[in-house]
């Protein structure tokens, strides 16, 4: 891989493929995989990374919004694309477009088959969401009887799955509420499956759960951050590869005396001579004012060098005090060393949120 020139974010698509057949091969032979491209694909490019997913055969894709799923189809993407979390403003388009939304609550339902009918729509598919306790969207358990009522007699929509989503699957001290959130799920689809008079598939594993509960993968289970290479326990990262790496390169190196200080509102005070270097990114490009002061650290020539003072919109600098690096060399600010993981906890936050923050100023680099 040629050093970078400037700011950028690589995306390796080597990696995507490794992590995915990594949980393919945690699957059932039957299991579909439905790969989670919100947000950008967690920051990437859903375009760049739904295209190298179609192409390793994935069975679904999913994002949140409906204008997430419009840009898919622009690109020419042909998979379906489910729609987690759409708004009745934006049903025609779905339709247009051929998304498959989550129908998650009475209202939404309701709003939803009134399109379908006014468009002459049969058959539509849908996915109905139940809370099985993450207590965000879904129906309630007993909504079933509701639903029953709802599509009987009608061909409007046709239900293709129904699914609920874990609220703790990372944490293995809340086992014994995942596994009553499982109990709930298969409760609801027997229900579902002996009052209304069709069988849906079924999906409720985001990657934590495919990793902790493969037990109940059901026929479909839906991955986002571990695509993306994180598994949110340090044994598994360790299998998986970073498709996300934030570089930069050092702008200007200066030599500091005692007592001055470094950036604004002099947060930084030298106690003694130091150099730093700064970088030429900032809080405009998704790296929060949360990384300045504190814990955080970039990686130059394979050493740790401190973030100091505030960050800047368009900037940071760090301390490269013993250091042996020049101004146009590159700087990592996370990927291999320090992981995204590892970055995001020195600012008491997660991958999740660092890798989707990241700002559509920063070009974005294909790898492989
Ligand atoms: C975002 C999301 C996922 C993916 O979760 P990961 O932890 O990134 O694997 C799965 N299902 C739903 C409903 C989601 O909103």
């Amino acid at each position: 891989m040629a050093k970078t020139t400037e700011t950028v974010l690589e995306i390796n698509l080597n990696h995507l493929e490794h992590n995915y057949r990594y949980f393919q091969s945690k699957l059932k032979a039957n299991t579909k995989f439905l790969s989670v491209v919100k947000a950008s694909a967690y920051g990437a490019d859903a375009v760049v990374i739904a295209k190298k997913l179609e192409a390793l055969g994935a069975t679904y894709l999913a994002v949140a919004y409906v204008n997430e799923g419009v840009q898919l189809r622009d690109a020419g993407i042909k998979m379906p694309i489910l729609v987690l979390h759409p708004q009745a403003a934006n049903f025609k388009i779905l339709i247009d477009r051929c998304l498959e939304p989550s129908l998650y609550s009475p209202k939404i339902l309701n709003d939803f088959i009134e399109v379908c009918a006014a468009q002459q729509q049969k058959d539509y598919p849908v996915h109905i969401k139940f809370n099985t306790g993450l207590n965000r969207l879904g129906f309630w358990e007993n909504d079933v009887d509701f639903i029953r009522e709802k599509l009987k007699d009608k061909n409007d929509v046709k239900v293709t799955s129904i699914f609920s989503h874990l609220a703790a699957s990372e944490d293995l001290n809340e086992k014994e509420f995942t596994k009553t959130q499982i109990h709930i799920f298969e409760k609801i689809a027997q229900e579902f499956n002996d009052k209304i008079n069709h069988k849906p598939f079924k999906h409720l594993l985001n990657t934590s759960g495919i990793i902790n509960y493969s037990e109940a993968q059901f026929d479909m289970v839906r991955s986002g951050i571990g695509l993306y290479g994180f598994g949110n326990d340090s044994k598994i990262d360790a299998q998986l590869r970073p498709v996300l790496s934030l570089k930069t390169i050092i702008s200007q190196i200066h030599k500091i005396e005692p007592g001055e200080t470094v950036g604004y509102n002099r947060k930084y005070a030298s106690k003694g001579y130091r150099v730093t270097a700064t970088l030429p990114l900032g809080h405009a490009d998704g790296i929060g004012r949360q990384y300045g002061n504190g814990e955080s650290y970039v990686n130059v020539n394979g050493q740790k060098a401190p973030i100091i003072g505030n960050v800047c919109m368009d900037m940071i600098m760090i301390d490269i005090t013993n250091i042996t690096c020049k101004e146009g060399d590159e700087v990592v600010i996370f990927g291999e060393q320090p992981t995204a993981e590892e970055f995001a906890s020195t600012a008491n936050t997660i991958s999740y949120e660092l890798v989707t923050g990241i700002s559509q100023r920063v070009k974005r680099v294909i790898v492989g």
